[in-house]
């Protein structure tokens, strides 16, 4: 029976934007028994390296560094390449994108998007550009690819490194493979909330073995060896439950991408003709992750954007504004020269139009119709 609470008054049931996919509780317990009968709970066992590898084949890239969340590993990201100074990067993201930032002494420079991918608009870096900065770091928005080509093009030219926050990213990729390979460094999140998770994680993508070694090195305090510490590093360790909870999903994760796709191209199908109502483009042909169903609230649709928020929270379907409101608006950014909404007049009206839908893999396909018909009918 479809959880939708609109047909079923008294068995009503929460809609949210997300809700985690568990695998059956039965698959979970042998590692748990593996766990307590090694007794290895972290400090990189055996669960944990077998996920890095297994990532790296699944993802198709050839070194990875697991974390204990996708903040420290963007913090660890930045400090492995030594980055200073200004770093360009996008009001429109969650807050712990430029957070890493300041985490590492670094002073953000916003750039406006591009209004059709809500990505870092390549053509305004340049004018953004000063002697203090040394990298850029993008995010591929809703797991939709940033356009690398123009970004790396731009990086190249003036010197600087390119760090991805690919934490909406897990399993994308383009003509050329795995959308993790541009840049110095990608970084993905394993948050509960996003498309596979580990109940908290994190991973870097590196380049070559020397990059992840070092990595490794960051993650564990800056230890050498067992007597040698030569960096102030931080304690980012995935624990082995958490590794063990990557390896389980990992088997059913395409099964899962499926499902998403099918509730994707039903919202497509139903809002596409609804005044005033514009669903962020899909994956063009490339293998997307559907993580998000992001739509844009236009003027000319019948209620405001938070009209439409209210009228579905009103029916117990809690949608969110990812992403509202922009970094650059928060108390320890706004006074910034770059957090101007002149600056930035794309990232405004996409903060004030945006509306991410609920999409999970437990979702009714039922509750998905529904959801779209008081969109077209509020
Ligand atoms: C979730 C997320 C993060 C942070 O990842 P955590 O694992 O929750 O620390 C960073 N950037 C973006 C864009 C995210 O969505």
């Amino acid at each position: 029976m479809a959880n939708c609470n609109i047909d079923f008054g008294p068995m009503k049931k929460r809609v949210n934007v997300t809700e985690p996919y568990l695998p059956p509780l039965e698959e979970f317990i042998p590692y748990l028994k593996q766990i307590w009968d090694s007794k290895v709970l972290t400090n990189c066992g055996a669960f944990h390296n077998q996920l890095e590898e297994a990532l790296c084949e699944f993802l198709g890239v050839k070194h990875l560094s697991l974390f204990t969340n996708g903040t420290i590993a963007l913090v660890t990201a930045l400090q492995s390449l030594r980055v200073t100074g200004e770093v360009i990067t996008t009001p429109y993201s969650f807050v712990a994108t430029s957070h890493s930032l300041l985490w590492n002494g670094i002073k953000p420079v916003f750039v406006d998007i591009d209004p059709d991918t809500l990505n870092l608009d390549p053509e305004k870096i340049e004018a953004a550009i000063t002697p203090q900065t040394t990298a850029i770091l993008p995010v591929h928005c809703y797991g939709h690819p940033c356009d690398v080509d123009a970004i790396q093009s731009i990086a190249d030219n003036y010197n600087l490194k390119v760090i991805y926050d690919a934490a909406h990213a897990f399993g994308v990729s383009d003509e050329g493979g795995s959308l993790l390979r541009h840049g110095d460094l990608s970084v993905l999140s394993f948050h509960a909330t996003k498309v596979f998770n580990t109940f908290e994680g994190g991973a870097i993508i590196c380049p070559d073995a020397s990059t992840k070694h070092r990595i490794d090195q960051l993650k564990n305090f800056g230890f050498v060896d067992e007597t040698t510490v030569d960096a102030p590093g931080i304690n980012g360790k995935m624990a082995e439950i958490n590794a063990a909870m990557g390896l389980v999903q990992l088997k059913t994760f395409r099964e899962i991408i499926a499902r998403r796709k099918a509730i994707d191209t039903t919202y497509r199908e139903l809002l596409s003709g609804v005044p005033g109502i514009r669903c962020l483009q899909g994956a063009h042909g490339k293998e997307g992750n559907y993580a998000y169903f992001p739509i844009l609230v236009g003027a000319d649709y019948q209620l405001s954007r938070d009209g439409l928020y209210h009228r579905l929270k009103e029916v117990d379907i809690h949608p969110r504004r990812y992403f509202y409101p922009l970094i650059s608006d928060f108390p320890m950014y706004r006074g910034l020269p770059s957090a101007r909404h002149d600056n930035l007049p794309m990232a405004v009206r996409a903060a004030e139009q945006i509306l991410c839908l609920p999409i999970y893999p437990a979702l009714e396909l039922e509750c998905v119709k529904e959801v779209a018909k008081i969109i077209a009918h509020p």
